[in-house]
């Protein structure tokens, strides 16, 4: 066993024994007691539920992670890359044709392998807890939906940056980071027009007192709120959320119907205020450079790593290839990508911090958000006291508790003029 492949493995296994004390440490940590802030939207039943709900997708995802790990372990050592990849060779000719076709196959092995689990989770786990909506004919549509158009998208930036690995030498990840960004930019306009209704019906807000309360609100806060969609979250879940997405002409908040049929006007208002805040805090500008920036580094150590002989060979593959070092890289790097996500997340916490604050001082108040993150909690059956360590590693949210303190905390004057008269 040659130096990467000890380097891989090592990394493999230490991300797998992380999240497993992760997970253990985060069903340790559930609180027998409501806490005392939730004892108006939890009853003793429903906070029970949210646990056992934890405990069954927390043994679930290790399950899942278990055999994922064996599965890749197992083909890793009996050739199976090595066995891919004069394979693809022999029925593919060039370059391009042969790397669409290793990695076009790895990506449906993984995607075949990974089906049974998703199955499984919307059709036993959310359908058990009384979450999922979704039907036969909706998921097999979704699936190939997802099929087709990341056979289209994906197909196209895997030859795009083979090809220019052929062509340019050196300098090619220089042109596979710009040609990327590009697409990355590209993809920011086109997947709430374009892509997202694929999946989802966006439908204006009509006319009524959300209506008129958001646009009083967008006058105040100086931000045009004509562009909110109602979306048919219900079609696939009884779970509430709300987004925001794209850039200039294309932005648009969607808010979920089951969100809209559970929370007041004044709470509505908050949550639509905290997508603004995400929006006029400029982070949604931010996350877009940091995958920019953090897109580059990656090609480069793609390009880098192309040059190893060592890495093919960990892998039993006999001739150098851009195709196959891309897939090496990305198991190399895992403990890289860990720590960088780390870093995403770190930061994607202070923003919900930031977009909480905004939301308080535009609407002159933080109770309303308050009580719609208290409902959104209690209806998603989240769970409450998550442990720091999974915070740290994986969370994008801070925990629900600390974001109601952070607004508590906050103190927010009230301004000359009410914005939310309506209300
Ligand atoms: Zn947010």
């Amino acid at each position: 066993m040659n130096t990467y492949a000890l380097v891989v493995l090592v990394a493999l296994i230490g991300e797998y024994v992380l999240s497993v004390i992760t997970s253990l440490l985060n069903i340790r940590a559930m609180s027998p007691r409501v806490p005392d802030e939730f004892r108006s939207v939890y009853d003793e039943e429903t906070y029970r539920q949210s646990q056992v709900y934890t405990r069954a997708r927390t043994r679930f995802g290790l399950l899942r992670g278990t055999l994922s790990l064996a599965v890749l372990l197992l083909f890793w050592q009996m050739g199976g890359f090595g066995w891919l990849d004069r394979l693809c060779r022999e029925f593919a000719g060039g370059p391009v044709a042969t790397g669409l076709l290793f990695v076009g196959t790895l990506v449906a092995g993984s995607t075949a392998l990974g089906l049974p689990f998703r199955i499984y989770s919307t059709f036993v786990i959310e359908e058990r807890f009384g979450f999922n909506r979704t039907t036969a004919a909706t998921f097999s549509l979704d699936l190939l939906k997802g099929l087709v158009l990341g056979t289209l998208l994906g197909g196209t930036l895997l030859s795009v940056v083979l090809f220019l690995f052929e062509l340019t030498g050196s300098l090619a990840w220089l042109w596979c980071w710009g040609t990327t960004t590009v697409f990355m930019l590209l993809a920011q306009f086109i997947a709430p027009t374009w892509i997202m209704p694929l999946f989802n019906t966006f439908t204006p807000l009509g006319n009524g007192e959300l209506k008129d309360a958001l646009v009083a609100y967008g006058r105040a806060a100086r931000f045009p709120l004509e562009g909110v969609f109602v979306i048919d979250g219900s079609r696939r879940s009884a779970k509430a959320n709300a987004f925001f997405t794209g850039f200039g002409k294309h932005k648009r908040i969607a808010l979920f119907d089951t969100l809209i049929a559970k929370q007041t006007t004044a709470e509505l208002i908050a949550v639509v205020a905290h997508e603004v805040g995400h929006y006029r805090r400029r982070h949604i500008l931010k996350n877009m450079a940091f995958g920019i920036a953090h897109t580059g580094v990656l090609f480069w150590l793609l390009a880098v790593c192309v040059e190893q002989q060592g890495l093919f060979d960990a892998f039993g593959v006999a001739e150098s290839s851009v195709y196959a070092g891309l897939v090496f890289f990305s198991l190399l790097f895992t403990p890289i990508e860990l720590v960088l996500s780390v870093l995403v997340h770190r930061f994607s916490r202070r923003y919900e911090f930031e977009a909480d604050a905004f939301a308080a001082e535009t609407t002159g108040s933080a109770e309303p958000l308050v009580s719609a993150l208290k409902k959104l909690s209690a209806d998603n059956l989240s769970n409450l006291t998550p442990h720091p360590l999974e915070v740290y590693l994986h969370h994008s949210h801070p925990p629900v508790l600390q974001r109601i303190d952070a607004l508590r905390a906050l103190h927010v004057t009230e301004p000359n003029e009410p914005l939310l008269a309506s209300s």
